[in-house]
């Protein structure tokens, strides 16, 4: 029994059997063979060797004139492949060493990949010595005979292990069949923790070495809640966690079934608007079964999970509209595109330095004119199915804004000409993401109709603390001075000119900073459906003049953990079961 400590970021306990994404789905053992089995294991690589070819041809042919920079990445590997030199390395092994064939691909891959390593560092040799990964995959898969299993049809269910799910992942997975999450890497606004806390299942990340530490089918206990991996747990272990995730789960359900119908409204009267943050329409039901009042952030950009396979301006209009359908007259708010960065890289060969502070969301797509177009248009149109907001993601600038504002007015003129009916009330607005965009919030403000303040990003902006780095998740402070001031300023501003701001970071959807976000004005929390009844839980359970008073305390306060302390106190004063 191995225990591991991760940072927790999605609570709850499950158990289950693991399923790893890295490279671990093909664990090798070092065996050799007897002398009489050398002509048999030669001719089973060349087998694996010529259907590994094969399979490659077959691939590049399909995709022949489709997609350039997939189609340059197989036509290397088919290079790599043909290499008389590897293969040559690798019979020789068998032959000489009386490795096993499966072995033997091992060790000379993994020795191909040092000396790449050892060539230098940067994006070139990184992504020769993927090439030589997935070329070792390839010849395992056929010698094995097992597949690489496909993460959108799983049999059963499992916890998924990677280093760090990519989006694209995450949006391929069978959501039906995964029960839990634990990574080597992320931080609590990853996309890891953001998937887990939708899909209500326990995650811990910033493990370090999990995909090491484990291989496919060891039995795993996540322990969402104190940010624990087990691997392998003995017997009286795996017991505690049954009973611990079979409560857990039942104290779930309760308190949805217990709360769905009720307010969220405070003792002393005040309503505020509880929303879903949701990345499909799939995932309408949870919002509604916990109560969600509407929609307060669409991901759209979770459309895209496939280059090759880009969606139109009908694969957009038929999500929104089912999407509408769904939410039976609710609001929706979608969010239009935010791709780049580390979400849905298009064009893999384009990569950027530093590309959080690169071509990304608003910036991508208004560089990327046709796709933003053809965006719009499906959104403009969809708003006749049901009341509808758009918002542009990190906006820095007026400028941007304006930029942005004039394309959906053209695509709006254009949709008018076409007679194309769409809903004349539609309130446009920014998310506040960027510390610029807080700190020019009054001149911002003139142009939209609401704000959503992401703090998922406005945290990592303001303190130059990448999210998704573990190494320095203590930096990632939500309770840091500045973070609340730029808060206090967005609330207030907003609370000025009347207008109306929702906060869909992760931040929404913790109860422990519920009664701080209360007491600075904020009255529509958008976060992922199953934490909405915990944070209804606190805003029924305190008063609007006592969340000011620890509010203005908060903001005193000259250290984000003593800030962070002075709220976990407060939030177990009037819930004593919290945390
Ligand atoms: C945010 O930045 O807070 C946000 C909600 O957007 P995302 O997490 O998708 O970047
Ligand atoms: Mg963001």
């Amino acid at each position: 029994m191995l225990i591991k400590k991760g940072i927790s970021v999605a609570p709850g306990f499950v158990i289950g059997e693991c399923y790893c994404l890295d490279s671990n789905e093909f664990p090798i053992q070092r065996r050799s063979i007897p002398a009489a089995d050398v002509p048999r294991e030669t001719a089973r690589f060349q087998v694996a060797h010529a259907s590994a070819v094969e399979e490659l041809q077959g691939l590049a042919e399909r995709l022949s004139g489709k997609i350039g920079p997939t189609v340059g990445i197989l036509e290397a590997h088919l290079k790599l492949l043909q290499d008389q030199g590897l293969v040559r390395q690798i019979n020789e092994e068998i032959v000489r060493n009386r490795y096993a064939a499966e072995y033997a691909v091992y060790h000379v891959c993994r020795r191909y990949r040092k000396r790449l390593t050892a060539l230098g560092e940067g994006d070139f040799f990184a992504a020769r010595a993927q090439d030589i990964q997935d070329i070792e995959r390839r010849f395992l898969t056929h010698l094995t005979g097992r597949r690489r299993v496909d993460i959108s049809k799983l049999d059963k269910p499992v916890i998924v292990v990677a280093h760090e799910l990519t989006p694209t992942e995450t949006a391929g997975l069978d959501r039906e069949k995964i029960i839990g999450f634990a990574t080597d890497g992320g931080g609590r606004t990853s996309h890891t923790a953001i998937i887990a806390r939708s899909l209500g299942i326990p995650a811990v990340v910033g493990l370090d070495s999990i995909t090491a530490d484990v291989v496919g089918g060891d039995t795993l206990i996540i322990d969402g809640s104190n940010g624990m991996v087990i691997v392998q747990p003995d017997e009286e272990t795996e017991k505690k966690y049954r009973a611990l995730e079979r409560n857990y789960r039942n104290l779930e359900l309760k308190l949805s079934e217990e709360l769905r119908d009720l307010e969220a409204e405070t003792p002393d009267g005040c309503r505020i608007r509880l929303l879903a943050n949701i990345d499909r329409p799939d995932d309408i039901r949870a919002a509604l079964d916990n109560g969600a009042d509407g929609v307060g952030l669409y991901r759209t950009e979770f459309l895209y999970v496939d280059p090759r396979d880009l969606p139109t301006e009908r694969t957009h209009y038929e999500a929104y509209r089912r999407a509408h359908a769904e939410m039976g007259g609710r609001e929706v708010v979608f969010r239009t595109l935010d791709l780049g960065a580390d979400k849905f890289d298009l064009d893999g060969t384009s990569k950027e330095k530093n590309p959080f502070l690169g071509c990304r969301a608003i910036r991508h797509s208004l560089r990327n004119i046709e796709m933003f177009r053809a965006q719009l248009r499906a959104l403009l149109r969809a708003s006749e199915h049901g009341p509808t907001r758009i918002m542009f993601p990190m906006i820095s600038s007026l400028q941007e804004l304006r930029q942005a504002k004039d394309i959906l007015e053209q695509t709006r003129q254009k949709l008018r000409a076409e007679k194309v009916p769409f809903a004349p009330d539609i309130g446009v607005g920014i998310m506040v993401e960027v510390p610029s965009a807080a700190l020019l919030i009054d001149m911002l403000l003139d142009d939209v109709d609401f704000v959503s303040v992401g703090t998922n990003d406005l945290i990592q902006y303001t303190l130059a603390a990448d999210r998704l780095n573990e190494k320095i998740a203590d930096l990632y402070q939500p309770a840091h001075p500045a973070v609340l001031r730029l808060l206090q300023r967005v609330l207030e501003e907003s609370a000025k000119r009347e207008k109306p701001v929702s906060l869909c970071g992760e931040m929404a959807g913790e109860p422990v900073y519920t009664i701080l976000l209360l007491g600075l004005g904020l009255r529509e929390f958008s976060a992922a459906p199953a934490t909405l009844p915990e944070i209804k839980q606190v805003i029924r359970k305190v008063t609007l003049k006592e969340a000011q008073e620890v509010a203005q305390k908060a903001l005193l306060f000259r250290d984000a953990t003593e800030t962070l302390e002075f709220l976990r106190k407060r939030t177990k004063r009037i819930l004593p079961d919290a945390f």
